[in-house]
């Protein structure tokens, strides 16, 4: 059998961004308006400085106006949620995030709950969780967004296909489930207390990998020619400070049995900045009352 075919994420998000660019500079020339971006940062968690230095230059890159507020660890939760109260109030910011995790002081609900949910760029507010269930028009979470339009690169049509997610958390797991049923898969998401993670996950046509344990999913649990989303990031300390990033799949097995699989890095991560970016975009037509200008 050969190998499967590796989803690029990098090239696809590349692809994604150019017509991004193009559409703020539309939307500057038609409207005089600058799509505005920020993001909101407490503590110093290594990996979310990474993550936010990369999302803010990829939106300059892109032409939107990109604001970044660094916070200290030890911030009351009453100045954060002042913080995000100042950017639904903000005119020059169209969509904004908080990023994750918190420091354990700050209640993560709390800072969620108080996001305008016509401002929340992460489409973490319970109302776009209630409108992506219901089958409305939501903000999307970007890294969802971003698996399947990495899925769609090898299905042109999902329906009636068996997708299994591995994971339920509120940011991937859960709306990943809605986006699969809305493209009338058939899903089955699996967790920390499924019985027989291998058995569930070899029925899957597209199998989600959204957990945080390094190489959790091996070659055997997937179905030969399956579609698979490798959503992890996890580090692995090779000792003398050196590092290596794996996902929650064992890429060296599984890319021998699947049809089409995504690395890491190099998959959904890129992704994912891009589809924050597109939301963010969206955000900025809506208010706006234009349709956005770029494959949605
Ligand atoms: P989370 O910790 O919030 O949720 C993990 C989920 O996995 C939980 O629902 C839990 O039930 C399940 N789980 C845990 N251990 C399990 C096990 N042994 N068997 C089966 N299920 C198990 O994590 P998250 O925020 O959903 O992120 C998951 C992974 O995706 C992490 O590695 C994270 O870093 C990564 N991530 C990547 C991106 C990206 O852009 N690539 C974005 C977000 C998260």
């Amino acid at each position: 059998m050969t190998d499967a075919r590796i989803l690029d994420g990098k090239s696809l998000a590349a692809t994604l961004r150019s017509g991004i660019a193009a559409a703020v500079a539309g939307l500057g020339r038609s409207h005089g308006v600058v799509p505005g971006i920020a993001m909101v940062l407490v503590g110093d968690d290594p990996a979310s400085h990474i993550y936010v230095r990369n999302k803010t230059r990829q939106a300059g890159e892109c032409g939107f106006f990109a604001r970044d507020i660094l916070l200290p660890a030890n911030t009351p939760e009453s100045q954060v949620l002042d913080t995000v109260a100042a950017l639904n109030r903000d005119p020059a910011i169209h969509g904004f995030l908080v990023q994750m995790p918190l420091p354990r002081h700050i209640r993560p609900e709390a800072v969620i709950d108080a996001v305008d949910p016509a401002k929340d760029a992460d489409g973490f507010h319970f109302v776009n969780a209630g409108y992506l269930a219901m089958g409305r028009d939501a903000v999307i979470p970007a890294t969802p967004l971003g698996c399947l339009a990495l899925i769609r690169l090898a299905h042109t049509d999902l329906t009636g296909l068996s997708a299994v997610v591995i994971g339920r958390s509120n940011s991937v797991g859960k709306p990943t489930v809605q986006l699969l049923l809305r493209e009338n898969c058939t899903v089955t998401v699996a967790h920390s207390k499924s019985r027989d993670l291998p058995t569930i996950a070899r029925t899957a046509d597209i199998l989600v990998a959204a957990v945080g344990r390094p190489e959790l999913v091996r070659g055997d649990w997937v179905k030969p020619g399956a579609t698979v989303i490798d959503v992890g990031i996890n580090r692995l300390d090779l000792g003398g400070g050196k590092t290596k990033m794996v996902g929650d799949v064992a890429f060296a097995e599984a890319v021998k049995v699947a049809g089409a699989i995504t690395p890491v890095p190099g998959g959904v991560g890129p992704m994912t900045i891009a589809c924050l970016l597109q939301n963010t975009l969206a955000l900025c037509c809506r208010k706006l009352g234009v349709s956005i200008p770029v494959p949605a």
